[in-house]
């Protein structure tokens, strides 16, 4: 079997404030160098449109660099709302030149617990996300920010039994027909410090699920800070496991913003 290409198509920077300062794009990259990374797409928030202005910088400093990776410009799209749209539009991407689109859901919408409701929303929020044109990754599906539950004195999501297995097949039915990948995350999925062994077991357990209806599968860490950038590893380790083979896992289309200087 092919190896697993060794991508990180999930990464933030600086510049939204949501990343740490460590996070500056010429670090990224030699960090991505050291650690094997093959390919890697840079995807900062754009949540609304007055944010939109500071991803110019990202696109200028990849341009600037000179390294031995292909690098992406990509964005990374959350909802305005519960059942909203993405602060996105094909002009948008024209316009900024964004290679590529990773999009989901960061919140549950909900002021009452109700965990069936909790899990409905996303799954809801999921096939939405496939649905969308514009969209070529789905992110992190099952991440939920412990923040928002402890705030609401909620249980915390620690077990992905509350997924129902038609769910995830219907989510990978979906991703496959729409050709939209399904991310394989890091930092928010993988080794979460939230989140415990047993969550990380039945996570894995969903993916293959989700991968026996056939879709892609994007590999990304969802670093904030330098030192979580390592964690892709467990990305590439999982999509092993999952017997993923090379043609499964997702690459944007195109030639990358930047090209390695062996390439030139
Ligand atoms: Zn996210
Ligand atoms: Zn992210």
């Amino acid at each position: 079997m092919e190896s697993v290409p060794r991508c990180d198509l999930h990464i933030h920077t600086q510049y939204l404030g949501c990343a740490n300062d460590t996070m500056a794009i010429p670090a990224i990259v030699k960090e991505c160098e050291r650690l094997g990374v093959e390919l890697l797409g840079i995807t900062d928030h754009l949540n609304t449109l007055d944010k939109l202005a500071l991803h110019a910088p990202i696109r200028q400093d990849i341009d600037a660099l000179s390294t031995q990776i292909p690098v992406y410009f990509g964005v990374e799209l959350n909802f305005l709302g519960a059942d909203g749209d993405f602060a996105y539009s094909a002009e948008i991407k024209e316009q900024f030149g964004f290679q590529f689109a990773i999009g989901g859901i960061h919140g549950t919408y909900l002021e009452n617990y109700d965990l069936q409701q909790i899990v409905d929303v996303q799954h809801r929020h999921h096939l939405r996300t496939c649905q969308d044109p514009l969209v070529d990754v789905l992110v992190h599906p099952y991440w939920f920010g412990k923040g928002e539950f402890d705030k609401k004195g909620w249980p915390w999501f620690d077990s992905m039994q509350a997924v129902p297995e038609n769910y995830a097949r219907e989510l990978g039915q979906v991703a496959r027909e729409t050709g939209t990948a399904i991310e394989i995350n890091a930092c928010a999925n993988l080794v979460n410090g939230a989140q415990n062994d047993r969550y990380v077991e039945e996570y894995v357990a969903f993916l293959a699920v989700v991968a026996a209806e056939g879709p892609c599968f994007s590999l990304g860490s969802d670093a904030h800070d330098i030192g979580s950038l390592q964690k892709i590893k467990t990305a590439w380790q999982v999509a092993e496991q999952l017997q993923l083979t090379a043609d499964r896992i997702w690459t944007p289309a195109g030639a990358p913003r930047k090209t390695p200087q062996a390439w030139q």
